[in-house]
């Protein structure tokens, strides 16, 4: 079987070009060699939230590996036959449990059977799909092409200390269904909503955040704050969510110490009003992530108010393996990102 070779400094040089290469390998049957992981980051090679994505990659399809330790910048990969059953990955660290997730959910999908998938780590990480983000952005996306999951969260995981867990359901794709992604309009009227997280932090931290929303120009339906009392360690996370009928798109700050609240208000603010502002129907971070779904349902397209490096890197990786068209299209600084399989 052919041997797709990957080079990790391509374009973005993150840890998405091994989750994506790990998961194309599963559904595809295909041996993955990977030179240069991480290159582009500041402590390169595996860390343990990736060396947990191969791992989990290689439970899935009862698959080999080389090079699986922690630092590690080589990896080879044989995949086995992916099957569907019941797994548990331990991060070991607030490494993001959304993004082990993100690699072996493709490739469960087109198992044969339901499969059940809990990891330990991260569930509300920086630089990675909050909870909330899987569960009310990313998985109603997905399910428009007829990719059906749930997801619950059974105890939040804050950077650093983690400990968090999150559950997944994952029923086979029906393969006969014609639905395809296609998010390209925008919805009409959003009603937005605000969401702050703190866990064992002192109350004056979620006032003061709520006062500086209410202070955004936003019009919030309402602002909710959720005093978490089940994590390890402290953390704290502000949500603007855009709701659209059965579409909510959910923008994230994190709080950090050393960090105003005013920044975090401002970033989590400014993400959100330039998607309202741009006319696109879905979020950069959202368009980076259903690429691999438009790919497996043979065609789709959605509108992004951002071309991210992520989007563009992932594109590359995946037709190193299988034969794909990708096609951009910008209109008013709007990006119309569609593909197409023959
Ligand atoms: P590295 O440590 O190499 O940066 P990583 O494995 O943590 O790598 P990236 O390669 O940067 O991560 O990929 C991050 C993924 O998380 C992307 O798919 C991106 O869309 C997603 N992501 C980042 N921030 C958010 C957010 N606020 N909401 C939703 N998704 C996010």
């Amino acid at each position: 079987m052919e041997t797709v070779l990957i080079d990790g400094s391509t374009g973005e040089g993150g840890g998405q070009i091994l989750r994506t290469s790990l998961a194309l390998s599963c559904i595809t049957g295909k041996s993955l060699h990977i030179e240069n992981i991480r290159a582009a980051r500041r402590n390169p090679g595996l860390a343990k939230q990736h060396l947990s994505c191969v791992q989990a990659a290689c439970q899935i399809c009862n698959g080999q590996c080389h090079g699986a330790a922690l630092g590690s910048g080589v990896l080879d990969f044989q995949p086995g036959l992916v099957q569907g059953g019941d797994f548990y990955f331990d991060i070991g660290s607030a490494g993001s449990a959304s993004l082990v997730i993100q690699t072996v959910l493709p490739a469960l999908f087109l198992a044969d059977k339901p499969s059940t998938v809990t990891v330990t780590g991260g569930t509300h990480n920086p630089l990675a799909p909050p909870y909330d983000f899987l569960c009310e952005t990313f998985l109603p996306a997905i399910a428009t092409a007829g990719f059906r999951g749930n997801c619950k969260l059974v105890k939040h995981g804050f950077f650093p200390a983690g400990g968090g867990k999150i559950t997944f359901d994952i029923q086979p794709w029906q393969k006969n269904t014609h639905q395809t992604i296609n998010l390209c309009v925008p919805g009409k009227e959003p009603q937005i909503h605000a969401r702050i997280y703190t866990a064992k932090l002192p109350a004056h931290i979620a006032q003061r955040q709520q006062k500086l929303l209410v202070q955004s120009k936003l019009e919030f339906q309402n602002v909710e704050h959720i005093e978490v009392t089940d994590s390890d360690g402290p953390g704290n996370c502000v949500m603007i969510r855009v709701c659209n009928g059965s579409r909510t798109t959910v923008f994230t700050a994190f709080g950090m110490r050393g960090k105003p609240s005013q920044n975090v208000i401002s970033e989590v603010v400014n993400l959100a009003k330039d998607f309202l502002a741009g006319g696109a129907a879905v979020d950069s971070f959202l368009a980076d992530q259903l690429l691999i779904y438009m790919v497996m349902s043979k065609a789709g397209c959605c509108t992004t108010n951002e071309l991210s490096r992520h989007l563009l890197t992932n594109m590359e990786i995946i037709k190193k393996f299988l034969d794909v068209d990708f096609c951009v299209e910008e209109r008013a600084q709007v990006y119309r990102v569609s593909c197409h399989r023959s």
